[in-house]
């Protein structure tokens, strides 16, 4: 199944809240969750009641369209977070979080995931001073992002970083304006994400 490249604020509708994709308009008054329209389709505004499975299903829904993510790649990082030490939710929400995609939105270098997915693959970030065009790419404590040292990479991240000022920057990460740099300090906590969504509903949906 290809990228969902339909309209953004759709989803948010299905699924009932902000899934914050579409970059300051989410913080408008005009964002339609904020005005109250409801979920898409002629039976949008039907209530109906839902099983254990769909609770689960909506919920992982959630995360994975926050993250803009398909399915396949975010089962591949349910896998990793199964595999690896901890409590397999929470390293979920610590790998999505990671991406550089996230971490670059994060920093305030692009108004959403989508863009700062679409600043990654236009070779427009180095991590640890080296070129990185995967958006996917998993960060750790230490790493640096950086805009490179070009005129159009830095003028758009220059743009966004003064709106992204309003919204707060993330504990785990710093950045230097000037030089257009942020690093991860540490792997981000379970209060520091502040999950929208309860993310042991995904891992029972995916133990099945
Ligand atoms: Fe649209 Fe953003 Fe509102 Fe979602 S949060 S409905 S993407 S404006």
């Amino acid at each position: 199944m290809g990228r969902y490249i339909g309209p953004a604020c759709r989803l948010c509708r299905r699924e009932g809240m902000k899934l914050f994709l579409k970059g300051d308009r989410c913080y408008m008054a005009k964002c339609p969750i904020e005005t109250g329209r409801s979920a898409p389709g002629m039976h949008g505004q039907r209530r109906s009641k839902t099983s254990d499975y769909g609770v689960q299903l909506r919920e992982k829904q959630k995360l994975r369209r926050m993250y803009g993510m398909q399915e396949g790649q975010f089962r591949l990082f349910f896998q990793r977070a199964l595999k690896s030490r901890g409590i397999t939710g929470e390293k979920l929400l610590q790998a999505l979080e990671l991406r550089l995609d996230n971490v670059a939105y994060r920093l305030g270098f692009a108004p959403s995931r989508r863009a700062a997915r679409q600043m990654v693959l236009h070779g427009h970030l180095a991590v640890n001073n080296r070129k990185a065009t995967v958006p996917s790419m998993v960060l750790k404590a230490g790493d640096v992002v950086q805009v490179r040292d070009r005129k159009q990479g830095r003028e758009y991240a220059g743009k966004w970083m003064e709106s992204a000022e309003s919204r707060g920057r993330a504990a785990w990460l710093s950045l230097d304006k000037q030089q257009f740099r942020g690093e991860v300090l540490h792997v981000p906590t379970h209060e520091e994400i502040a999950p929208v969504v309860r993310e042991h509903l995904i891992v029972e949906l995916y133990s099945k």
